[in-house]
């Protein structure tokens, strides 16, 4: 069996070398083409390939699976499989694209219908997801946030170093990247008033993240291990925690983020498996004071994920306003879930647990608007000439990722909305 992470595989399907999507990343999505039904799908360079098409043409035949599950609306049924069959899923398509296996590349009739053009295809929200939690877990950030909001000299609260800290958020309002939404409103206190106001927000800001997406399910009285956690995570996303701050700022004591934040949310349409991103593990920030026995870990379990967010203003040029990277987190995915399920809570596939704002350490890699602008008191100057403090009407906010070593490129593809007025 060749290893699908293998640097030197080749596709007979030509990959542009600036391509998020080479043969050793072979991500899962949910994609549609024009008056058919929604299907399962995996990208390869700027194709797609129909595993609905695949299965019915015999390929899956060793996964001993029913074959229906890829003609769903969410990949749900394609990720409880489990991790092993996912994993011989990657690795049949995988060996179907290789430069020197003719089963496929020798076949035209049959890639006309289990190969697509991307650009003949709409992306949906690739999961179902049930349920959905934000972590808080760069250091960064948090301190960042602290300094602004609290006290500059106690940024961090005395339980963040000692626990993964996070909210339940709402799953129903987070949507694929390409769709947009209208500025939310809300009631806000500005700080010279005596008295709340209601309005349009005038603070929307990005939270740049990313995700991970459950792949096997628990028990409700269960608990993951830090050590067990990968075998129950499928892969992940970049995600956009879309954040009004003047509504945050008012609401969230004592119970934290609630219109502030469930009035959408934006996800990448690809999840990159697990799998793919095991070559670009580094090691983890150095935890002190030392967490409790349920939260060590061992082991290399950060990962090298560039990651950056662009401006595309309605009528003007697209700027990058940050480069920040996966690495600058302070608790891993595994600590995550350990935390998460510690006291039993179970968890089911599609459920999607994010990050929470991932902030480097310089200025230049905060991941927020209101990190960035250090809440509005320094705006943004774009390329065409305007300033931001946080986004306006008509903006494109655009979140990309990758991870590069050894010549391959792992990429996330694009999480992006514009903001359109609030509605009367
Ligand atoms: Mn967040």
């Amino acid at each position: 069996m060749i290893n699908p992470n293998d640097p030197t595989l080749k596709s007979w399907i030509a990959v542009d070398k600036d391509s998020d999507f080479p043969i050793q990343n072979l991500p899962f999505g949910i994609f549609k083409r024009e008056g058919k039904l929604p299907r399962a799908g995996i990208a390869i360079g700027d194709y797609v390939v129909d595993l609905a098409e695949a299965a019915l043409t015999g390929y899956f035949r060793e996964l001993h699976v029913n074959l229906q599950i890829f003609e769903h609306n969410h990949l749900n049924p394609v990720i409880g499989m489990g991790k092993e069959k996912c994993r011989m899923l990657r690795q049949i398509i995988s060996e179907l694209l290789r430069h020197d296996n003719p089963e496929l590349r020798d076949r035209p009739d049959i890639q006309k219908r289990v190969i697509h053009h991307r650009s003949s295809v709409e992306m949906l929200l690739p999961v179902r997801i049930g349920d959905y939690t934000d972590f808080y877990s760069s250091i960064d950030h948090a301190t960042n946030i602290g300094k602004m909001l609290r006290d500059p000299d106690n940024a961090l609260l005395p339980n963040w170093k000692h626990l993964p800290v996070a909210y339940h958020g709402r799953a129903s309002s987070i949507c694929v990247s390409g769709h947009n939404f209208h500025r939310p409103k809300g009631q806000m206190k500005p700080p010279d008033a005596d008295q709340p106001v209601f309005g349009p927000t005038k603070a929307l800001d990005f939270e740049l993240e990313t995700a991970f997406i459950i792949g096997t399910p628990t028990q409700m009285g269960d608990s993951v291990t830090t050590s067990a956690a990968d075998q129950f995570i499928f892969g992940m996303v970049l995600f956009n925690d879309w954040s009004a701050r003047d509504i945050q700022a008012w609401e969230y004591v004592p119970l934290g983020p609630f219109l502030a934040k469930n009035f959408a949310s934006t996800i990448s349409p690809w999840i990159i498996t697990l799998d793919a991103l095991e070559p670009f593990r580094v090691e983890g920030y150095t935890q002190s004071p030392a967490v409790l026995p349920y939260l060590h870990y061992t082991g290399n379990r950060n990962l090298d994920i560039q990651l950056e967010v662009i401006i595309q203003p309605e009528k003007g040029e697209p700027t990058c306003v940050t480069r920040s990277n996966y690495r600058y987190m302070y608790w891993t995915m595994e600590q995550q879930l350990a935390h998460h399920t510690v006291n039993g809570c179970n968890i089911q596939v599609g459920d999607m647990m994010a990050s929470g704002t991932i902030s480097g350490p310089t200025p230049e890699s905060f991941g927020s608007m209101m990190e960035l602008t250090w809440r509005g008191s320094k705006p943004l100057k774009l390329k065409d000439g305007s300033e931001r403090k946080y986004i306006d009407n008509g903006d494109t906010v655009i979140i990309r990722g990758h991870a590069e070593k050894n010549g391959v490129r792992i990429g996330f593809g694009e999480c992006k909305a514009t903001v359109l007025p609030a509605k009367n």
